[in-house]
């Protein structure tokens, strides 16, 4: 993706940006913006690649990766166990540790294309939450199989001396919190908040590199002043969600949702008060005046 990217010195002119931001200017003439905004200086178009391709393959992937995360636990397991001496006369801590690292690299990799298929072909509401749930959360259930068997036999383990029972069992819990945080999928979509976001914004949407919410405007003069970074992305929504952005930033949707024609109550909004990298300090929290009809 990086390699295709089309880099533009010049912010790049939006029509949807500058239409809405002209419309913008009579309605939106109370709203106050931070004045210590940050202009972006850079614009990366996306490529507009076709989109909604077949997840079969990360899918597979994802199983495969977690499934030699297991074996990795397996092999750990069975060394505390002494069914085998560790090769290359490591010491059985040592082998313990070397396989719960591998675990934790297999297992949160995996994790990263499972959530990669989820935001390309995302589940249908309409399996119902506890479905959703389990599906879109599917990495930290996992990541709980990779390491608690392994955590709970290490506990009880009686050959292992006190000291490397005690480091093999912190770096394994520790292993298993990072694993689980990076695994979980903290802004899941479904398939029909999806649908409907590509129905309803045929024009492009802008995101930044650590923001996991897209905007709808992004030009200097009357974007949306959370976007701070001097690097912005610019794409289809199909873009923004695929690459991690699921969600419209609560600023966009209260100030250029409505001259855009957007029904906000079917789409994916964040909520006002949670809190992103971008986000200025000194902002009044985006009100609903304008999005109250
Ligand atoms: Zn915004």
């Amino acid at each position: 993706m990086a390699e295709k990217i089309v880099r533009n010195a010049e912010k790049k002119e939006a029509p949807t940006a500058q239409k809405a931001a002209a419309a913008g200017k009579q309605a939106a003439g109370t709203v106050k913006k931070p004045a210590a905004a940050k202009k972006p200086a850079q614009t990366i178009v996306m490529p507009n690649k076709p989109t909604g391709g077949s997840t079969v393959g990360l899918r597979i992937g994802a199983c495969v990766l977690w499934l030699l995360a297991i074996v990795c636990e397996v092999f750990g397991i069975m060394a505390l166990m002494g069914y085998f001496y560790p090769p290359f006369h490591l010491s059985q801590l040592a082998f313990l540790i070397i396989m719960i690292v591998l675990d934790l690299a297999l297992a949160i990799l995996a994790a990263q294309l499972w959530k990669k298929a989820n935001r390309i072909k995302p589940m249908s509401e309409k399996r119902g939450k506890l479905l959703f749930y389990l599906w879109n959360e599917l990495g930290v259930i996992m990541a709980c199989i990779c390491f608690i068997p392994l955590i709970v036999l290490l506990l009880k383990n009686d050959k292992l001396d006190k000291k490397s029972k005690t480091i093999a069992a912190i770096v394994a819990i520790v292993a298993l919190l990072i694993t689980g945080a990076a695994s979980a999928d903290y802004h899941p979509i479904t398939a029909e908040q999806k649908e409907e976001a590509e129905q309803q914004i045929t024009t492009n949407v802008y995101w930044t590199q650590f923001g996991h919410k897209y905007h709808l405007n992004a030009d200097e003069e009357n974007g949306c002043p959370y976007i701070r970074t001097s690097t912005v992305y610019e794409g289809s929504v199909t873009e923004a969600i695929e690459s991690g952005r699921t969600t419209i930033c609560s600023y966009c949707a209260a100030h250029y949702a409505e001259e855009m024609g957007l029904q906000l109550q079917s789409l994916n909004v964040e909520d006002a008060e949670d809190t992103e990298q971008e986000r200025p300090v000194d902002t009044t929290p985006a009100t609903a005046d304008s999005t109250e009809g």
